[in-house]
């Protein structure tokens, strides 16, 4: 299984809160589409099989790209890569950008998947985060999409921000499940170094995240998604039986997959690299037929602090097995380090699997971080 990320590096307007690569720039958009279009090209040897699972565009804003963008990059993908008939095909789309002209032309194209940004059905919670889509928008925009005859949809919101009483997270949930969506992925508000939010609670003129109310609403998010059919299948992720998403699914799961445009990233199960994330930057090397990436070969203690790191926030676990390939004698150390976090009921085993419980999902980096191997 292989899949293939697609970087698309502009957004209308930026979000408080992001530490995404992308610029507010449209200018060389029409460059930017062709150079991903060239490295798709050059990369074509990097993935172990021509057969594509699952393909994502991600950003920024893919939901930016025009009908004829959408054919060239599809010609491209189709001339180097075979996709699977039940591929699945992702666009990362905002609500402002959802009107029925552009599902239409999102409905003609291959793609078979809209993950929407709506982040909240909340004009408090959506102007405090400075989104470029307001409420009504954030509500329309799933029954457009469905009218468009999307059956795929996943949603993202964001719990913890200032402006988000528990109440309206309630009331968020409550919303998005009346809408029947089959899949969500839900994130707690981080203030990122760098970004305005950021800035904005440097200085004062925002209150940092209350980590009580997350806890609150993380708890609420889980006990109310499970009552409305979800499977919790990764820290983030929620979705009904048989819509967990494939190309997330395979990151976690340490499969092989390509990333194209400005910093974004591909992981070959031996090392892991990552295009420069500079726009100009990029443009200017693949110009000259350059790949401009750094890359990191990974030793078998960083390969063992990644799955255990990705493995505890799915519901696959850790499984001895999957230790034991990485390297034998990092069985021992993980097991003599589990044994606390089953003792306080933060974690479970079956058989040779090891998972977090409900209580240990609170605190998962933590134990994950307890778990790693450090080197003195
Ligand atoms: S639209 Fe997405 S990528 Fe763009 S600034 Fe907002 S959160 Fe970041």
């Amino acid at each position: 299984m292989s899949g293939l990320y697609l970087h698309i590096p502009f957004c209308k307007q930026a979000c408080h809160y992001c530490n995404f690569h992308f610029s507010t720039s449209l200018q060389y958009k029409g460059e930017m589409v062709a150079a991903i279009i060239k490295e798709i090209a050059l990369q074509k040897k990097y993935l172990p099989s021509p057969k594509l699972d699952s393909v994502y565009f991600g950003g920024g804003t893919p939901s930016l790209l025009n009908e004829e963008d959408l054919d060239l990059i599809f010609t491209a993908i189709h001339q180097q890569y075979e996709l699977a008939a039940d591929a699945e095909i992702t666009l990362e789309a905002n609500p402002d950008d959802l009107n029925p002209v552009k599902l239409k032309a999102l409905a003609n194209s291959p793609i078979n998947r809209l993950s929407i940004g709506i982040q909240s059905f909340s004009e408090a919670d959506l102007k405090f985060m400075n989104r470029a889509h307001n409420a009504q928008e954030a509500k329309q925009c799933i029954d457009l999409a469905r009218d468009a005859g999307f059956e795929q949809l996943t949603v993202d919101l964001i719990y913890g921000s200032p402006t988000t009483s528990d109440a309206q997270w309630a009331e968020n949930l409550e919303t998005v499940f009346a809408y029947k969506v089959q899949h969500l992925s839900c994130y707690c508000l981080t203030v990122e170094p760098g970004t305005a939010l950021g800035h904005f609670v440097e200085k004062g003129k925002a209150p940092p995240v209350d980590e009580g109310k997350a806890a609150r609403q993380l708890d609420h998010l889980i006990r109310a998604s499970s009552a409305a059919g979800f499977i919790h299948y990764e820290i983030s992720n929620f979705a009904q039986e048989g819509h967990f998403a494939k190309h997330n699914s395979a990151y976690w799961k340490g499969r092989p997959y390509l990333g194209v445009g400005p910093s974004a990233h591909s992981f070959n199960g031996q090392s892991r690299q990552w295009n420069i994330a500079n726009n100009a930057k990029y443009l200017k090397a693949i110009a000259k037929d350059q790949l401009p990436f750094e890359i990191e070969e990974l030793t078998a203690d960083q390969r063992y602090n990644e799955y255990v790191m990705t493995g505890l926030r799915t519901i696959w676990g850790v499984t001895l097995e999957e230790l034991e390939k990485i390297d034998p004698s990092f069985v021992d150390h993980f097991v003599s380090g589990a044994a606390l976090f089953l003792e306080k009921e933060q974690m479970e085993k079956e058989g040779s699997v090891y998972r977090l419980t409900t209580a240990g999902k609170f605190i998962a980096d933590h134990i994950a971080m307890e778990l790693f191997l450090v080197k003195e």
